[in-house]
């Protein structure tokens, strides 16, 4: 989608700081960290958010959960994360491509957790 920053991401035309990328996902970490480790992790394919998956996705959904725990290994977060998934304005959506966030650590931003939380 060309109006879509996380599309663009993808593209390579805006810059990210990457930690994990196959055909289908790709994890970066969040250009305004609200803990130690704040990474996002995203399908290549636009979906806008959780409201827009249909079972033509079922299988990439699934990948791109399994995929969560691996992610957060290779972050070192053998303590634990959070994860979450805003969904809609009203859930605190800003970026209207589906994404998980990884959270580890220590939150040290809770006034930018405001908007995922
Ligand atoms: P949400 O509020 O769930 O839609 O979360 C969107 C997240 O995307 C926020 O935590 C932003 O800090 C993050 N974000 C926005 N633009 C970028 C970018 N160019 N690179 C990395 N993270 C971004
Ligand atoms: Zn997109």
């Amino acid at each position: 989608m060309s109006n879509c920053i996380f599309c663009s991401i993808i593209k390579g035309d805006i810059p990210s700081n990457k930690v994990y990328e196959d055909d289908d996902i790709l994890a970066f970490h969040d250009i305004q960290p609200a803990a130690d480790v704040h990474v996002l992790v995203i399908p290549k394919k636009h979906i806008a958010s959780l409201n827009e998956l249909d079972s033509s996705d079922e299988k990439l959904i699934a990948k791109l959960t399994l995929h969560i725990p691996k992610i957060a290994k290779t972050l070192g977060l053998d303590a634990g994360y959070k994860t979450l998934i805003n969904t809609g304005k009203g859930g605190g959506q800003q970026v209207f491509h589906l994404h998980y966030h990884i959270i580890g650590g220590k939150i040290h931003a809770l006034e930018s957790l405001k908007h995922i939380g």
